[in-house]
């Protein structure tokens, strides 16, 4: 046996690759806030940007150029209240800019929206509060109604995040009366309460005011659990699924893959994102070497598309290296 026949110089090595990266597999996560004047840097995120609605124009415009042709967009509202009502508003700021984003870049671009009541809701939670306890069967109903009213601005995708039972049913059944039969549905089917979020609930003003998510996130501890969310999201109309985090859960990620026939997103999380860059800021990691090796170990378990705040600068990386 002798394997280093195969890593003997790099004209061979790029030969016999198994696992190539394409910037068709990346979706960039935006955030867009409503009457920002200018882009807001994210403390916790370096190099990640809560855009003002013209700035998300330029961010994409860039983000096509290196070939990347899909983004997931986060509304931040200007107006939050307990019910979370500016989540379906026609003229919020999701809607807005999934409005301009069509107009200026046509089918160029696949448009998904993140379906999640947190950001609009003024005690951060993912629903409706009765009585201290997050109300499933009346959060789907909001919950419906926002995906319809970003179906009908023009996206493509509606990914509903806040781990309701029968959300993604309730979500097809309202987008079918309403004649939406070809907005795809990305449920986030695995998604749990992770410390890796952090750095997103800073960035999306998103913290509880009170408590925690795991009545509703799953733990990370229940494997088996996981499987029963991927069933049921599949049962209910579910197009393309989604685990989240993606570097703790690339088992998950494979069982997905070989045990069902569904597309599978990963999404490598805020703090995915900032444990690179801290490292990197600091010195103690190549940065371009480490986002590479951590979004082909997700492509290797069994990712069809990655979601991932590096998404542009893995782009950029390809672009130089092919
Ligand atoms: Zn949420």
């Amino acid at each position: 046996m002798r394997l280093r026949r195969l890593r003997k110089n790099s004209a061979i090595r790029d030969l016999f690759q198994e696992i190539r990266l394409s910037p068709k597999d990346l979706v960039l996560p935006l955030f867009v806030q409503e009457g920002l004047k200018k882009n807001q840097p994210i403390d916790s995120m370096p190099g990640v940007f809560r855009f003002s609605p013209n700035g998300v124009m330029h961010e994409i415009e860039e983000c096509t150029s290196t070939g990347i042709n899909a983004i997931i967009l986060f509304g931040l509202p200007a107006k939050k209240d307990v019910l979370g009502k500016s989540s379906f508003n026609d003229r919020g700021i999701v809607q807005r800019s999934i409005k301009s984003i069509r107009d200026c870049f046509g089918d160029k671009i696949v448009i998904m929206t993140d379906v999640c009541l947190c950001q609009y809701t003024t005690h951060g939670h993912c629903g409706i509060i009765v009585e201290d306890e997050l109300n499933n069967d009346k959060t789907i109903n909001t919950l419906a109604k926002t995906a319809l009213s970003h179906a009908k601005a023009g996206a493509d995708i509606v990914a509903p995040s806040a781990m309701m039972d029968g959300q993604v049913k309730r979500i097809r059944d309202l987008l079918d009366e309403n004649g939406y039969t070809n907005t795809l549905i990305m449920g986030y089917s695995v998604k749990q309460a992770s410390s890796f979020f952090s750095p997103f609930r800073d960035a999306a003003h998103s913290k509880p005011g009170f408590g925690n998510r795991q009545t509703y996130q799953m733990s990370y501890s229940n494997p088996r659990e996981a499987g029963r969310e991927i069933e049921s999201d599949i049962e209910e109309g579910a197009d393309v699924l989604m685990i989240k985090p993606a570097l703790s859960n690339l088992d998950l990620i494979y069982e997905a893959k070989v045990n069902t026939l569904h597309p599978v997103a990963a999404y490598s999380v805020s703090g995915e994102y900032s444990m690179i860059k801290a490292a990197a800021i600091n010195g103690w990691i190549d940065e371009n070497l480490a986002i590479t090796e951590s979004i082909t170990a997700i492509k290797r378990a069994g990712a069809n598309i990655i979601i991932s705040y590096y998404a542009k600068k893995m782009a950029e990386i390809l672009k130089k290296t092919n």
